[in-house]
């Protein structure tokens, strides 16, 4: 099978090639292991989280799912849970409370297959299909995402979208979304995406004493594929800016100040 070929060949390399050095990387995380974040992302293969941020053995958790999606903790089924028991909310418990990371980061990107299914979804309601896990998956996480779209499209681009958690104290912001109409409406919708899970990421209770106290934050990221640049969602500037040799310390520092804040 070629496909398989690929994967046992590309092992293979790993084996001769970089194998001996990871292994020692291994061990000296295991002793003493410092992770710092922990990053949703899509399962998009042109998405390589280790890549884009350059981390290494130890340094962040990553979860990945269609549409980088956190079930909000409201998330109840038709036997209503007490608790949203999914792998999102569980990764990011254990990320915060075992791994003491401080930072949440939410990664969405441009021409998401999940993103474009939510969208084609809400145009034509005739094609979800009751029995599709997919379908299912994107309209419940992502309804939120659409309502605020509808918004977005109903007015003029420097409207601004607000994102709040039912507790206004861990995240509230206002967000104007593509104010210069330089992206398609799926990723306008994309970009919103990332946001509304930020408050997702926020529903979930055992995180509100560790966002109260200033131990950890939430960021959301946007990768254009297209153009290999990276976003970051500036709370101040209430926008995404890209990432790079200018903006990157106003950035560090928004978040500086807002950790000052929390500390206070
Ligand atoms: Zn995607």
């Amino acid at each position: 099978m070629p496909g398989l070929h690929k994967v046992l060949e590309g092992i293979l390399r790993f084996r001769s090639t970089v194998r001996a050095d990871l292994v020692k990387q291994f061990e000296k995380v295991r002793d003493h292991p410092d992770p710092k974040a922990v990053f949703f992302t899509c399962m998009d293969s042109r998405m390589l989280p280790a890549r884009f941020t350059q981390s290494q053995v130890g340094d962040m958790f990553v979860v990945r799912n269609s549409g980088n999606m956190i079930p909000h903790a409201k998330n109840y089924g038709i036997s209503g849970y007490e608790v949203s028991v999914t792998t999102e909310p569980a990764a990011l418990e254990l990320a915060v409370k075992r791994g003491k990371i401080n930072h949440v980061i939410v990664c969405g990107h441009s021409d998401c297959k999940a993103i474009n299914t939510l969208f084609n979804l809400h145009q034509c309601q005739t094609k979800f299909d009751p029995e599709s896990p997919m379908d299912h998956w994107l309209r419940r996480h992502g309804y939120m995402s659409i309502q605020k779209l509808e918004q977005r499209l109903k007015s003029e681009s420097s409207v601004k979208l607000k994102f709040e958690s039912e507790n206004p104290n861990l995240i509230s912001l206002t967000a104007i979304i593509d104010p210069d109409e330089k992206f398609n409406v799926e990723d306008k919708l994309s970009q919103i995406n990332t946001l509304q899970q930020l408050t997702h990421v926020a529903s979930h209770g055992f995180l509100q004493e560790f966002i109260e106290t200033g131990r950890v934050f939430l960021h959301a990221m946007w990768f254009d594929i297209y153009t290999g640049n990276m976003y970051m969602f500036s709370k101040k500037q209430e926008r995404f800016l890209i990432i790079d040799e200018e903006t990157a310390t106003p950035l560090e520092n928004e978040v500086d100040e807002e950790m000052k804040e929390a500390k206070k």
